[in-house]
């Protein structure tokens, strides 16, 4: 009943095949079984519809990570829309760009924040909570049983915002077979089966936990132990009746500071892997040490899903990203033109996995994916004589912090608006536990207040992007051509967070 649905076919298959199959195990919760899963996706669906949803239309979400919360993500697919999950920790001031932009038929956010989301937009506004109550819920029929609404592979499923350099988000539009055929990819690829238990801990409004590790689980109809959130003591309980976790770098250097990882206690596990931002050589090293197993590292961003891994039998590299997935074409070129092995440029990839283009951004979409389907991704790197990718920066200066993408430009756009200071810079440091920490060098225009500033901050951004240091200088290195120098600076203050 699900084919007329092109990804829905996908994720649904096991609901079919196997509905008493136990899809998450929630400690302290009942297990959800593939069949319930769905049974809540079709009922969101059909509430959903009820609300005026039609095909094509976005539903915008912010809310805490849940069963209910993956059920929205199923039902808006089921019913033809376009799903357009947000970081929880935006401010209503950021979610309202999002809204005007993207213009959803239906908003869902937590209870507590209804006040100050219902009024940003036309939207109709509906209510999710932790546990599954509010007004979404109150709106599901009783009756489960949903006729999926008719959709191609080109059709969009979602649209993911990744905050661009300029300050201005870019919605990244991801088709049903983009979805679907990198998802397929990676299961296949990494070995997943109805038999594997993934420790599921990453928050799903980002690519990595949304698609990479939910389609994944789901397209193979695992189980999951399904957390709310990273919290080193659950994944540590977790793991003797685990084979599976996908993390970022942080996951891995916190469990590293726990005595108990043994390789008694991965005994089961088959598999770790890490991605969405860089994993030191060192890292890798007391991971294998510790456990017994080399962590498989993979690369990829919203706009292209999964690009690289490290491969699942063959040699996995430490430090490097691994080989092009099957079925995609990547090369590293400067100037548009390839560069010889070992040399530096920039990555661009081509294939099933590589999205639509920017959400009504024509000329930046022109800019970043050619029209012989070619996009260039930013990131520099290396390759080698085996065609292993080496990644070595990126070249717009993007932090990740904790696994989360920090866009300098807009940190730097709030901090110089401020009363007192003149100009700033925002850089990246390295941190052991977030992987890069944000810093901000400005100089100010009398004393410097370094609390007027963090306070006025933490008004207007996220939590993971506001500076963890304020420096005060009397002036930013420049170049002839008047460029701040932020290598200069990260060279300065890399060690800030040392120890
Ligand atoms: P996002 O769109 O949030 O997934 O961020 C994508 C960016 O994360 C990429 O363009 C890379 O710069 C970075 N990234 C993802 N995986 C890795 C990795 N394994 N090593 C280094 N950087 C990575």
């Amino acid at each position: 009943m699900y084919e007329s649905n092109h990804l829905c076919a996908l994720l649904a298959r096991h609901a079919v095949l196997t509905p008493d199959h136990v899809f998450a195990h929630r400690p302290g919760l009942s297990d959800v079984t593939y069949a319930e899963l769905f049974a809540g996706a079709e009922r969101t669906a059909s509430a959903l519809v009820a609300k005026g949803l039609a095909p094509g239309d976005r539903v915008a979400v912010q809310v805490e990570k849940s069963i209910a919360a993956i059920q929205l993500y199923i039902g808006t697919v089921l019913a033809g829309g376009v799903f357009l999950p947000l970081n929880t920790g935006y401010t209503a001031n950021e979610v309202g760009y999002f809204l005007g932009d993207a213009t959803p038929r239906i908003v869902v956010c937590d209870p507590a924040r209804e006040g100050e989301i219902a009024g940003l937009s036309e939207a109709h506004c509906l209510t999710l909570a932790a546990d599954g109550s509010g007004s979404l819920s109150e709106a599901l029929p009783e009756v489960a049983g949903f006729e999926p609404v008719p959709r191609t592979a080109d059709d969009l499923a979602a649209i993911l915002y990744t905050s661009g350099t300029t300050g201005r988000s870019k919605g990244a539009m991801l088709s049903h077979a983009n979805l679907a055929s990198n998802s397929e990819t990676l299961r296949e690829y990494w070995r997943f089966t109805r038999d594997d238990i993934l420790i599921h801990a990453l928050p799903i409004f980002h690519t990595h936990g949304l698609f990479v590790a939910t389609n994944v689980a789901l397209f193979a109809g695992a189980s999951t132990v399904f957390l709310p959130r990273f919290d080193p003591e659950t994944i540590i309980e977790a793991m003797p009746s685990a084979t599976a976790i996908m993390g970022v770098p942080t996951f891995y250097t916190r469990l590293l500071q726990d005595p108990r990882l043994t390789p008694e206690l991965a005994t089961n596990m088959r598999l770790f892997i890490s991605g969405s931002a860089p994993m030191l050589v060192d890292t890798h090293e007391k991971w294998l040490t510790r456990t017994g197993h080399r962590v498989l590292e993979r690369y990829g961003m919203t706009e292209t899903n999964m690009s690289t891994s490290n491969p699942y039998d063959g040699e996995r590299r430490m430090g490097t990203v691994g080989l092009p997935l099957p079925g995609v074409e990547l090369r590293v070129t400067e100037n548009g033109a390839e560069v010889a092995t070992g040399e530096i440029g920039v990555i661009e990839v081509r294939g099933p996995n590589v999205f639509q283009g920017y959400w009504q951004m024509p000329e930046k979409t022109a800019e970043e994916l050619g029209d012989d389907g070619w996009f260039i991704t930013g990131d520099l790197a290396t390759r080698d004589a085996e065609g292993y990718v080496t990644i070595v920066g990126r070249a717009k200066d993007l932090i990740i912090s904790g696994g989360f993408n920090v866009y300098p430009k807009e940190i730097e756009s709030v901090i110089d608006d401020l009363p007192g200071v003149v100009e700033s810079a925002v850089i990246g440091v390295p941190h052991p536990d977030f992987g890069e920490a944000v810093v901000a060098v400005v100089v100010p225009e009398g004393a410097p207040d370094e609390d007027a500033i963090t306070t006025e901050l933490s008004r207007g951004l996220a939590k993971f992007k506001q500076p963890k240091r304020v420096i005060f200088v009397d002036a930013l290195p420049r170049n002839t051509m008047g460029k701040v120098q932020k290598k200069e600076l990260r060279e300065t203050y890399g060690e800030l967070f040392n120890g």
